[in-house]
């Protein structure tokens, strides 16, 4: 199932992707005489397993009635989506060095790390898909892209252990971790660089689990005005999705809605010979295989 947030009447709503259009999944719940399902997508996730339950009845529904579904959805084209999860409750965690090469890239440190590398970006960094990452010239002028695959978390968990952690995923999207390199580096814990105003492009939807139930063997990639910058695979992650969930997890709940940002791989701008950096204008594109692409312009000056 792909579960989306599109802004409708200026506000954002919970639709699903079906047939290449958007279904409004309260609308279109009740409708059927379903009123429980929300028309956000924070309240569907806490809902777990029952509200996906009724989001199948509500696609088989849907699948055997034309007629209902061109009156509950609208073309896919003609919406204009919004991050998953537009405001996330908390901080978004993130992994840092988590792709070999990536870390050799960056050498920062010698050899491959023994325990994840966590931080965080705060709430206020994410936008939608097509949102213009905003052009924050006169603070940095060595803004860079990371491609990651993103984990939403779907059930609430403490001390989770390794073997049941992706029983906790929810699903997964696409993010991109735009971080200023040299306030990065400037301010040593990576908050600062990595948390400015739409740092977060998130998108486009979200992929729920039982879609993806292999997440270490994803290809992801990423391009800056057509041009790869990034390509690879997530069985190249030194710490895979059910590890980070766990070790993040001990002695820290971890709640429906939370999102973990898993690492990029190498290929970013400042490891390049010469070093490159986002311009005004630019638009980078961040792709996942089995969950969509994510396309950002580079706001102008
Ligand atoms: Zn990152």
């Amino acid at each position: 199932m792909r579960l989306l947030t599109y802004e409708r009447d200026g506000a954002p709503r919970l639709g699903l992707l079906l047939d290449e259009r958007v279904v409004d999944v309260a609308e279109a719940a009740s409708a059927l005489g379903d009123a429980t399902l929300p028309h956000d997508m924070l309240a569907f996730v806490e809902q777990g397993d029952a509200a996906l339950a009724q989001a199948r009845r509500l696609i088989e529904a849907l699948s055997s009635d034309g007629e209902a579904l061109a009156r509950s959805s609208v073309p896919l084209a003609e919406t204009r989506l919004l991050a998953p999860i537009p405001k996330p409750a908390r901080n978004l965690v993130c992994v840092g060095l988590n792709y070999a090469e990536h870390a050799a890239e960056s050498r920062v440190t010698e050899g491959l790390p023994e325990h994840p590398v966590y931080f965080t970006k705060p709430p206020s960094t994410v936008i939608g898909p097509d949102a213009p990452i905003p052009w924050h010239g006169h603070v940095s002028r060595r803004i860079d892209w990371e491609v990651e695959l993103v984990v939403v978390i779907g059930r609430r968990g403490i001390d989770i252990p390794e073997e049941r952690a992706l029983d906790h995923v929810f699903g997964y999207t696409v993010g991109n971790d735009v971080t200023a390199r040299d306030l990065q580096r400037r301010h040593q814990q990576w908050y600062k660089g990595k948390g400015l105003d739409g740092f977060c492009p998130l998108g486009p939807w979200i992929v729920t689990r039982d879609e993806l139930p292999a997440p270490q063997e994803l290809q992801l990639r990423l391009r800056v005005n057509g041009e790869t910058k990034q390509d690879a695979n997530t069985s190249d992650m030194i710490f895979g999705v059910a590890r980070l969930i766990a070790v993040l997890s001990l002695g820290m709940t971890l709640e429906p809605g939370d999102l973990l940002m898993t690492g990029t791989p190498s290929g970013v701008g400042f490891a390049r010979k010469p070093p490159e950096y986002l311009q005004p204008g630019d638009v980078v594109e961040a792709e996942i295989d089995g969950i969509g692409l994510l396309r950002n312009p580079v706001a102008g000056e």
